[in-house]
């Protein structure tokens, strides 16, 4: 019997896996993967602020670029705004994670289910059960396991997303491009990892289109240039937090908890936050041996204190893009906003205060679940377009 058992190794079970390490706990992580890190399914974006915050600096094999300027498009306008992100080479990444956990890593090991029980928590596997004393879920976009357990209050809204790594692209090194596309609810990102390569993708709210197709047809409408060397697809839950992120001897982090920014789609750093955070309660939960609810809701407290904001604003600016891309009005959200007041929607989800009350006014009269959106929704965002801008707005012709 294990100590602690860790279900999926991406950034929030590795980083979890670190902290147990630190502590000498006697645990185990598991994947389903055969090797850590791949496939890869990530446009591999992080900030630099946050990076640096986790792992002290930036000067590591896998940290392949560093850019400043993040350049929007939609039609003719162009906005860009400044932040330093990194770029990384993902599977790099999370095998330099997984270095100092080796001998406690699994892999090829899938969880079927698992059952609480009094004494200890059963983890089925492949042909075998596996127990300790709690668990750490940590298996990205599956919830399955939340919802038996009642955690889930509605299936989250997923993000689908296609893309790869391009060779021979005709973007600056130094900018990370976004191409937006309200007819299809998404937008396609160019994220330069050198003077050659690329991560290329494009994510979209509405999962039904066949995204590939459409981000082949981007590509031609932008006269984007380059080679494709590989390819991916994956699902990122974009809707914010689960209802609970912990029961008796359970604590779930990163994507099984929802713990995504909703607006940009950025899970890593959050991953390896609440990783992390879900460790420390662990470990504190072996060592007084009390394994209950009502003991591990300390870790829920735990990251909304650190992230719990930040999700939050991402839910509001997701779900003003989402009004605005059903209602044709993607430009004015882009071109309304100040320099300031665009970096921070995109960056922190800090949605200007008349943004703040087109949302609110939509939350009331129940929009963003309609098919249709009716009049109110134009008279809403002629408001928004209406009130006076703080500061004039520049917007050069691109
Ligand atoms: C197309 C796309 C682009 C993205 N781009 C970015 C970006 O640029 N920047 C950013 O910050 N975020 C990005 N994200 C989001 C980010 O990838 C995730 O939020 C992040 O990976 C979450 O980490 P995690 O550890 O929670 O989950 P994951 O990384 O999904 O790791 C979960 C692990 O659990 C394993 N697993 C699953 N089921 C089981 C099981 N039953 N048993 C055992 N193991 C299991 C999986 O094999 C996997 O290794 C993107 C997502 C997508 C889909």
């Amino acid at each position: 019997m294990y100590d602690i058992i860790i279900i999926g190794a991406g950034p929030a079970g590795l980083a979890a896996a670190r902290e147990l390490k630190k502590a000498n706990i006697n645990f185990l992580i598991i994947d389903s993967k055969k090797e850590i890190g791949l496939p890869l399914r990530c446009g591999e974006g992080i900030r630099e602020k946050e990076f640096i915050e986790f792992f002290k600096h930036k000067n590591y094999y896998f940290v392949k670029n560093t850019i400043n300027i993040h350049e929007i498009y939609y039609k003719d306008l162009t906005r860009t705004f400044k932040e330093n992100f990194l770029e990384l080479d993902r599977a790099e990444f999370e095998k330099w994670l997984a270095k100092p956990i080796k001998n406690h890593l699994r892999l090829s090991t899938t969880c079927q289910d698992l059952k609480i029980k009094e004494n200890l928590i059963e983890i089925k596997i492949n042909k075998e059960i596996l127990t300790a004393k709690l668990a750490i879920l940590a298996y990205g976009c599956n919830f399955n396991i939340q919802k038996k357990l009642n955690l889930v209050k509605k299936q989250p809204n997923m993000v689908l997303g296609y893309g790869g790594i391009f060779k021979n692209h005709n973007f600056e090194e130094n900018k990370f491009y976004y191409f937006f596309d309200p007819k299809h609810l998404g937008y396609l990102w160019a994220f330069p990892k050198d003077k050659k390569t690329a991560n290329i993708g494009f994510g979209a709210f509405n999962t039904n289109k066949n995204t590939k197709k459409i981000f082949k047809k981007l590509l031609k409408r932008y006269k984007i240039n380059a080679k494709q060397l590989s390819e991916y697809a994956g699902i990122v839950p974009c809707s914010g937090p689960i209802k609970k992120t912990y029961a008796d001897r359970l604590l779930i982090c990163g994507n099984a908890a929802g713990q995504v920014h909703a607006f940009s789609g950025e899970g890593i750093y959050y991953g390896l936050v609440s990783g992390k955070l879900a460790a420390k309660t662990a470990v504190k939960a072996v060592k007084q041996n009390i394994f209950n609810d009502n003991f591990l809701k300390q870790y829920e407290k735990e990251w909304k204190k650190k992230i719990g904001k930040n999700m939050k604003a991402g839910i509001i600016a997701s779900e003003l893009l989402y009004l605005a891309f059903k209602n044709k009005e993607i430009k004015s959200l882009f071109k309304q906003p100040t320099e300031k007041e665009l970096r921070e929607m995109m960056l922190y989800g800090i949605v200007p205060l008349r943004a703040r009350f087109v949302w609110k006014l939509a939350k009331i009269f129940n929009l963003l679940e309609k098919k249709e959106l009716p009049l109110i929704v134009k008279i809403i965002y002629n408001i928004y377009k209406l009130i006076k801008k703080d500061e004039k707005s520049k917007v050069p012709k691109g």
